[in-house]
């Protein structure tokens, strides 16, 4: 097999890296990928982790993407085994229609098996189901020592914690057992509302942690004093009956949108736009799977809209006893920053991860992208870092590209533990992202 040399970025086009990457197909490709190189390896899935996490400057990413078999099913217990570059939306197209579904979804369907793996992913519904990593029953790993080993929360508990939400730090993941959940339908009954402030909005999600199985709010970044936190809540819950089976084709962007075109006034416009589209009294509808679980994939490149330049996402959780106060801290910079981001996404969470680096805890997460400009931009990400730790929350690892390695070592209490794990399976440090790297992950030296 040999190794073909990309310019490789994650879903927020930026920052840019150079890598050998490999496509193996069999899972014994896979192996000899790792014991024919030398320089680090990491895997890398379809690449929707935005920032630095899929890339490895100079050395070497294998592509999961042809690593894509269904392997079994049990349709007495749900489990589906799958190889790991299998995407979301493989699965679910194949098995909504049979009346199963992942229990966890995350806001894009294009992430792979081991992506959503090892992010520990969570979707609009964590408060109910916790991550994704509560559903995965076992995973194989390839190590760094060329073994190939079968871990499960019995077996290996360290490793499989470790694995969980670790970022493809401790070895490449070939494939896993996920435990799908019964589907009562191919649809959601979707409740709209408008929330005029970030008060109401957090009462409003309070309540819906009782009583819907999916929340979600989508804020206006922009708005400012007495409308700060102003947005659209959707509450949603299974449709007793199901639609007839949608193949709707995304839409492309076509080009990348020039900068200009993106400055304040267009984006509070679009926003403002987006929360009157919602009646006063709000609205019902019924709506095919996809279109609440995946909005954004409708619009195929949707990241293009930030030019050439590219942006960063910005996401945090914040606990639930300091969220009120930290939420608007946040809301304040970003609105007083005026860095044009469209809506951003606030949800609750229910609870830790079962992995040493998961994200979830439980609180308000809130999530939104800024088109990237200059120096000015991570000076700003480092303001929302440094508020995220006054208020106790720590920041996701899959979509950032600017936390500082202090910040991050403050703000994952379990990391002494996974950096032992990674010690003992992984002494030479051959997996390693450039994210890794700037955090310093791997160790504080
Ligand atoms: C529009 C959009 C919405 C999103 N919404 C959410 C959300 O609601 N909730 C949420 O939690 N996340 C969300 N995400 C983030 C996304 O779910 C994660 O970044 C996910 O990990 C992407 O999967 P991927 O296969 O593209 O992984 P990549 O981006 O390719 O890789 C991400 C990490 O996973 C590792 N990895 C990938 N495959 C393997 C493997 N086989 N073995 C070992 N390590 C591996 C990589 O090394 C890297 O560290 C969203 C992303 C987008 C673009």
């Amino acid at each position: 097999m040999r190794a073909k040399t990309l310019q490789l970025s994650g879903w927020g086009r930026r920052p840019v890296a150079q890598a050998d990457a490999y496509r193996p197909e069999k899972l014994s490709e896979a192996k000899a990928v790792l014991t024919t190189t030398e320089t680090s390896l990491l895997a890398r899935g379809n690449g929707r982790s935005y920032g630095d996490q899929a890339l490895n400057s100079g050395g070497v990413v294998m592509l999961t993407e042809r690593l894509d078999r269904l392997m079994s099913f049990d349709a007495e217990t749900g489990e589906l085994a799958a190889e790991a570059g299998i995407s979301l939306r493989d699965i679910q197209r194949l098995f909504v229609p049979r009346g199963w579904i992942l229990p966890v979804s995350p806001g894009t369907g294009f992430a792979t098996l081991g992506g959503a793996i090892a992010n520990d992913v969570h979707g609009k519904n964590h408060d109910h189901v916790g991550s994704f990593g509560s559903h995965v029953t076992w995973i194989e790993l390839l190590l760094a020592s060329g073994e190939v080993k079968r871990i499960t929360a019995e077996s290996d508990p360290a490793l499989f914690a470790a694995t969980l939400g670790g970022c493809g730090l401790t070895g490449v993941i070939l494939s896993a057992g996920v435990r799908l959940a019964k589907a009562p339908s191919n649809a959601y009954r979707v409740t709209e509302r408008r929330i005029g402030d970030l008060t109401s909005f957090m009462a409003a999600l309070e309540e819906a942690r009782h009583n819907s199985a999916y929340s979600v709010g989508w804020i206006d970044g922009m708005a400012r004093g007495a409308h700060l936190g102003r947005g659209v809540l959707e509450t949603a819950d299974f449709a007793p009956t199901s639609l007839p089976e949608q193949q709707k084709h995304a839409k492309r962007v076509p080009f990348d949108f020039p900068g200009f075109a993106l400055n304040g006034l267009s984006v509070s416009l679009f926003n403002k736009f987006y929360d009157r589209r919602v009646p006063v009294t709000g609205r019902e509808r019924t709506t095919y799977y996809s279109n609440f679980l995946y909005p954004l994939d409708a619009l195929r490149d949707w990241n293009k809209i930030y030019g050439k330049k590219g942006f960063v996402q910005f996401q945090c959780v914040i606990p639930d006893v300091t969220a009120a106060e930290g939420l608007k801290w946040l809301l304040e910079e970003i609105s007083a920053a005026r860095a044009a981001s469209f809506l951003a996404v606030l949800k609750t969470l229910g609870g830790d991860g079962r992995g040493m680096l998961s994200f979830p805890t439980r609180g308000y997460t809130l999530a939104l992208d800024f088109p990237w400009k200059d120096a000015s931009t991570t000076d700003l990400m480092r303001r929302l870092e440094r508020i995220t730790l006054n208020h106790g929350g720590r920041i996701y690892l899959a979509k950032d590209s600017a936390l500082s390695a202090e910040g991050f070592a403050e703000m994952y209490p379990r990391l002494g533990e996974f950096r032992s794990v990674l010690e003992e399976v992984d002494p030479q440090g051959r997996f390693a992202s450039d994210q890794s790297r700037r955090l310093k992950i791997r160790s504080a030296s």
